[in-house]
């Protein structure tokens, strides 16, 4: 965490500031990550942990985890498990036990109780529909309902029926008595209540009433005691509401804090999708393999694609924090990540797709141990050993029977150098019945290990330095290479579907690729660069006979 020490400031840490020097909430800081769990977190929720996270922790407050469960038949425990480990993963430490908006179901139903008494709620018994035609729209003001004045002992009979299930599916709403004309169509006496015959994943069978979100939030803020309760700019409408329920209860119910509301800017970026219900949908679907496809931009999927919690942190602090929306290109979640694993992978070398080169003039049977830095230019992180014998893979691309000057690797005729091993040179090539390379002979210079025979006279430039695997001791592997998902910047706004503009190449698997011997025991998530071809992690599915590689990035910005 302390990478994070110089978090840049921004408007909500002058809000803070400022509450804090006006001695507001007792000189407290409180927040909360309050996920709805509905599917997994992606990279926009990244954005309000690092925040309400983060803030806590700038402040020497705390930051609770809640989860906001009212919506029983889209919510699920596999959701509210994967949502806490990826927090867990990106290191937010929540305050306390993870919470649940549906441990409050009985104050929020007290809370409920105390307006009707008071009121400023009543039971509406009009159909949906009516409901919905009644609201008007952003010219014309509502109607209110023909229940909207009925007692407080009839409210109270009726929500008792809506409670105890004797009512069904919208026979009847509890709605809050505000005012069906207020320009802000929140205000219209907002659905407090609704009946759902839903089992929940939190409390069972226990309820078929359950809060609408706008009720339940500012309420759980409240009795959690959060001071300042961040949330996106979609929700700048719904403040009025939340401050009148709060505003409401004051008097009725006692609460340890009275939360604010302040909302920022969301996350979206290009090429990205970043709403869970559009991720379930490539899920469902069968676009991807599931919600931890590395080419998904949720935390688990970025996660197996080789994405450290530093880097996904770096990112949410050079996105900042702001107040209007704005378009992020991903080429900078992109950098976070290659800059991170430029300084901390550890190098190895592997060959994806593997041409043999045999070494005519090498020691038969002799097996040479070279040694390599792990990173070229950390020390302290130690070397490796990397057998050398007389057959090696080198990549296909590295080869060409005839090429010019800018060709830097290897040309029939012509020398490189096998990467922290030795000069060789390309003698002839053997090929199949279709008349493909399978083949390069060359021979190698037992004088040039470690030297640099640039100069040697006659003998013209090295071409270059390729990366090679000993063919007997290289460990077969898989490699599976990603492109973007989205052939489009806007996937959301694709008038066809998200899935229209799927980019057919975004997997490239790669079979027969070679890895040097010490990367056969990395362990799931450990992070390599792979000399010349990018950063790459070990996959969940690589077994210890087969190691499974993610491309995580490549070496330099591509788009
Ligand atoms: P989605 O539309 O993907 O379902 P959501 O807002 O409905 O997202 P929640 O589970 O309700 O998902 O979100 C939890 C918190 O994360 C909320 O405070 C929400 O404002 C925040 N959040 C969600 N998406 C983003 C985003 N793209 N950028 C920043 N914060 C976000
Ligand atoms: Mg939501």
């Amino acid at each position: 965490m302390s990478e994070r020490s110089e978090t840049p400031t921004h408007f909500i840490r002058q809000i803070i500031d400022r509450d804090l020097a006006e001695g507001k909430h007792g000189g407290r800081v409180v927040t909360r990550f309050p996920p709805e769990p509905n599917g997994y977190l992606h990279i926009g929720h990244a954005k309000s942990i690092c925040l309400n996270f983060g803030v806590a922790e700038q402040y020497g407050g705390a930051c609770n985890l809640r989860f906001d469960d009212t919506n029983p038949e889209k919510e699920s425990d596999e959701y509210v498990n994967s949502i806490r480990n990826d927090v867990e993963w990106l290191g937010g430490r929540w305050d306390g036990q993870v919470r649940f908006a549906s441990d409050y179901f009985d104050t929020i139903h007290e809370c409920a109780l105390a307006l009707i008494r008071a009121g400023h709620a009543y039971v509406d018994s009009q159909s949906p529909e009516q409901i919905a035609a009644n609201r008007g729209n952003f010219t014309t003001p509502g109607t209110d309902s023909p229940y909207r004045d009925r007692g407080v002992d009839e409210n109270l009979a009726l929500f008792a029926d809506m409670r105890a299930g004797t009512l069904d599916e919208g026979q009847a709403v509890l709605r809050a008595r505000i005012d069906m004309a207020s320009p802000n169509m929140n205000l219209r006496d907002p659905v407090l209540y609704r009946i759902r015959r839903a089992r929940h994943h939190h409390t069972g069978d226990t309820w078929c009433i359950y809060p609408m979100y706008d009720f339940t939030h500012p309420i759980s803020d409240a009795i959690e005691g959060i001071t300042h309760s961040l949330c996106t700019l979609e929700f700048e409408a719904h403040r009025p509401l939340y401050d009148w329920v709060l505003d409401t209860l004051t008097g009725l119910v006692d609460f340890p804090s009275r939360p604010r509301q302040y909302e920022f800017a969301r996350l979206n970026l290009n090429y990205t999708l970043t709403s869970k219900r559009k991720l379930k949908q490539l899920v469902d679907e069968g676009h991807v393999s599931g919600w931890d496809d590395p080419r998904m931009p949720t935390i688990s999927g970025l996660r197996r694609r080789g994405y450290t919690p530093a880097s996904i942190w770096r990112f949410c602090d050079m996105v900042g924090v702001a107040r209007a929306d704005s378009v992020v290109d991903v080429a900078m979640l992109e950098a976070a990540i290659r800059d991170d694993l430029n300084q901390h992978a550890p190098r190895a070398m592997c060959v994806l797709r593997p041409l043999k080169l045999v070494i005519e003039n090498w020691p038969a049977g002799q097996v040479e141990q070279l040694e390599a830095p792990m990173h070229p230019q950390n020390e302290a992180m130690g070397t490796r050993q990397i057998p050398m014998s007389g057959e090696v893979f080198i990549d296909r691309e590295d080869f060409l029977e005839e090429a010019n000057k800018k060709f830097k690797r290897l040309v029939l005729g012509d020398r490189v150098r096998l990467r922290y091993g030795y000069v060789v040179r390309a003698t002839d090539v053997i090929r199949d019945a279709q008349g493909e390379i399978v083949e390069v002979r060359c021979t190698y210079d037992p004088d040039t290990l470690g030297k640099n025979p640039e100069n040697d006279e006659g003998q013209g430039k090295l071409r270059g330095v390729i990366h090679w695997v000993s063919a007997a001791q290289g460990v077969p592997c898989e490699v599976r290479l990603y492109d973007r998902l989205f052939t489009s910047a806007s996937p959301e706004r694709e008038e066809d579907g998200v899935a229209s503009c799927l980019n057919p190449a975004s997997l490239t698997v790669l079979e027969g690729a070679m890895a040097e011997p010490s990367l056969a025991v990395a362990p799931v998530e450990s992070r390599f660069q792979f000399e010349r071809e990018g950063y790459f992690c070990v996959d969940r599915d690589s077994r210890p006979d087969r190691p499974v590689f993610n491309l995580t990035v490549g070496l330099r910005e591509s788009f």
